[in-house]
């Protein structure tokens, strides 16, 4: 039922190590998933037009009456000295929590134009936190020259953990925002498996940050959240490594991961979790067809990479060229990477036209990458998969195994549509 594991073949996979030119979106970009997810939080970026502007379009296909992410532009304007920056950025806030009571939670998210770097955001907030009582300011940072696409979460997230209570009791907390459905499918299938106090990171609402503490067990369900895990551990909690929770043998080690802490018997564990897995298994047979055999060549953007090509390669056939990530976790990695096909070329870091040229020697079936890259390829005669798509869709679990299939699938499809 569970995948064999050695996760200790993954100390030993030879990495390739790229330092070179990146093609990957800065942190801001997190805030589009993030202020669905935290109802009563706000994203106030403080950067350039540039940041607004890459706040705009990745937001640009949603339309809100009120969205709850804004930037404070700090430009030349306000060079005249850093007490005019600070004043400004004091206004901005005056404004916005004035016409938003609602709000309990506001991020200060720092960006990269200069002008914001000499900008101490840290004491920003806690100055800020003196003037509105009801409000929780915070501060991390969303910044192109620290943070790569997914790693805004991380950051988000780590800033929240010193805010978390002392917790005592027994629980395990789900780590990373996952779509509202999809938290709901596993909140359920916990209390089912046996697991009573089942609590997430974030929250649906600021008031309802959970607790952390020694009796703390907590499973990721994204894996770039490196620096979350730190912290969380810093404050007693353990980490249960697992499998990332995408397909049917990825959401099963998952499950069990926490099963097996939590004491609960095998057979009402396998009794319980059956169902689920079946119908996955199911989903994925249909898409099977289609993509076994298929080549899939994956450019480092979303971190998500390892434990996708895990899923490509182990429950769906495909052959995996390349799988390049912008980080490799090693220990958080360890189960996916020791059920990854054995040779396959791992790569940490870009070279961006090193990495091209690798794509276009191979011609993959599939590339999954940027934006940015994905209309050249396209050009050229190479199907893509935009990475983005995949952090932004509902993947995990086993109610949406077949969807996350499909994701692949249907560039290939159309691919085959267009040479008949
Ligand atoms: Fe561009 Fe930096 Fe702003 Fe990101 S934070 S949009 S990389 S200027």
């Amino acid at each position: 039922m569970t995948v064999a594991l050695a996760p200790e073949r993954s100390a030993e996979l030879p990495v390739l190590r790229e330092r070179g030119q990146r093609e990957v979106f800065c942190g801001l970009t997190g805030i589009i998933w993030l202020h669905r997810k935290v109802q009563d939080a706000f994203f106030l970026v403080v950067g350039s037009r540039t940041c607004a502007h890459l706040l705009q379009s990745a937001a640009g296909v949603m339309v809100f009456a009120e969205p709850r992410f804004g930037t404070a532009i700090i430009e030349e304007r306000d060079l005249a000295g850093l007490a005019d920056a600070n004043e400004e950025l004091d206004k901005v806030v005056r404004q916005l929590l004035a016409r938003r009571p609602e709000i309990k939670l506001l991020f200060l998210v720092g960006s990269c134009p200069s002008e914001v770097i000499k900008l101490d955001l840290g004491r920003a907030a806690q100055r800020l936190n003196g003037s509105y009582p009801g409000v929780k300011i915070l501060n991390y940072s969303g910044s192109g020259i620290e943070t790569t696409f997914t790693q805004g979460e991380d950051a988000c997230l780590a800033a929240l953990v010193p805010e978390m209570r002392e917790e005592v009791a027994d629980q395990l907390l789900i780590v990373g925002s996952l779509p509202d459905v999809v938290e709901d499918q596993f909140r359920r299938l916990f209390a089912d498996i046996g697991i009573r106090r089942v609590e997430t990171l974030p929250p649906r609402r600021a008031k309802d940050l959970p607790g952390v503490g020694p009796a703390t067990r907590f499973l990721l369900a994204q894996p770039f959240l490196g620096d979350t895990a730190r912290a969380l551990e810093a404050r007693g909690a353990r980490h249960l490594p697992a499998m990332f929770p995408f397909g049917a043998e990825g959401t099963t080690a998952w499950l069990h991961a926490a099963a097996r802490e939590f004491g609960i018997d095998e057979m009402h564990f396998r009794a319980t979790v059956a169902p689920g897995r079946e119908r996955a298994k199911r989903a994925l047979a249909h898409h099977a067809s289609r993509l076994a055999g298929k080549s899939i060549f994956f450019m480092p953007d979303s971190q998500l990479e390892v434990p996708l090509a895990r899923f490509l390669a182990a429950e769906l056939g495909m052959t995996i060229v390349e799988v390049g990530t912008p980080y490799l976790h090693r220990g958080h990695l360890a189960d996916d990477l020791a059920a990854l096909p054995d040779g396959v070329q791992i790569s940490e870091g870009q070279d961006v036209d090193r990495q091209l040229d690798r794509v276009r020697a191979a011609r993959p079936d599939l590339t999954v990458c940027g934006l940015g890259l994905a209309n050249p390829l396209e050009r050229e005669g190479l199907s893509t998969k935009w990475a983005i798509e995949l952090v932004f869709s509902p993947v995990h679990g086993f109610e949406q195994a077949g969807d996350l299939a499909e994701l692949f699938a249907r560039p290939l499809v159309r691919r085959d549509r267009l040479t008949v």
